[in-house]
């Protein structure tokens, strides 16, 4: 008899010691962080060490770990200049936070966005500084599921300017017809294929258009990567 409650004791101590860690941790998640990288510590990293970091701030975003932040006032003062880890080139849909997506602080990310997330003239003009004069270490092209501008694409829609938007989504479609099965945009794996190869073809204009960011890639000063974002449930993949 005494040992059973003995051991009724020990899993209630278990059960209390757990509960106490898991109130420690709700604890430290609600702390808000106002922690802002200066440029020496970012200056330190390479695009592979940011591509982890961003990685592993994916990872706390899903699992709804992600850092609460102050980007008020007193934070925003300990911004003292233009130096960015990372520019991520992604589409304008109101379903893909950038930042947050990344569990990255102010002062990290030169976000680009455009619907369909393609690359023109300008975004290459932004991207070129962030990376050359700025020192960002790592270009992310981010495409998303379910993406309404290459549906839209897809679709062939014409409609004021988003036909001249959707002209420069058009090539990834167009590559897409070998695809196996229904090729519209009701088909989820067809969006899906399309959207890889609309990041795929952003990348190579960006090595295409930019010798100075090609050189930069190959000179081992940036990296370079395409990736796949799911709103429904956070994750990311890497398109290759
Ligand atoms: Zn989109």
């Amino acid at each position: 008899m005494n040992k059973k409650k003995n051991i009724l004791l020990s899993l209630l101590l278990c059960g209390l010691v757990v509960s106490c860690k898991k109130a420690e941790n709700r604890e430290s998640q609600s702390k808000v962080s106002s922690h802002i990288m200066t440029k020496e510590q970012k200056d330190q990293l390479n695009g592979e060490e940011v591509l982890k970091d961003f990685i592993e701030g994916n990872k706390r975003f899903q699992n709804r770990m992600a850092t609460v932040r102050d980007h008020t006032k007193p934070t925003r003062k300990l911004i003292t200049g233009h130096f960015p880890k990372a520019v991520v080139i992604s589409c304008s849909d109101n379903r893909v936070p950038v930042d947050d997506i990344f569990d990255q602080g102010l002062g990290n990310i030169v976000v680009g966005s455009v619907a369909g997330n393609f690359v023109d003239e300008d975004l290459l003009g932004s991207t070129e500084f962030a990376c050359a004069v700025a020192g960002a270490k790592l270009i992310m092209v981010m495409g998303h599921q379910h993406c309404g501008a290459v549906k839209a694409a897809i679709d062939n829609v014409r409609f004021g300017n988003i036909t001249a938007t959707l002209y420069r989504i058009r090539p990834a479609v167009n590559i897409s017809l070998d695809f196996t099965g229904m090729k519209n945009s009701r088909n989820n794996e067809f969006v899906k294929y399309v959207c890889e190869n609309n990041v795929r073809l952003a990348l190579s204009e960006i090595r295409k258009k930019s010798p100075i960011l090609k050189e930069m890639e190959d000179n081992g000063k940036i990296k370079v990567v395409g990736t796949l974002y799911s709103p429904a449930d956070g994750t990311l993949q890497l398109v290759k």
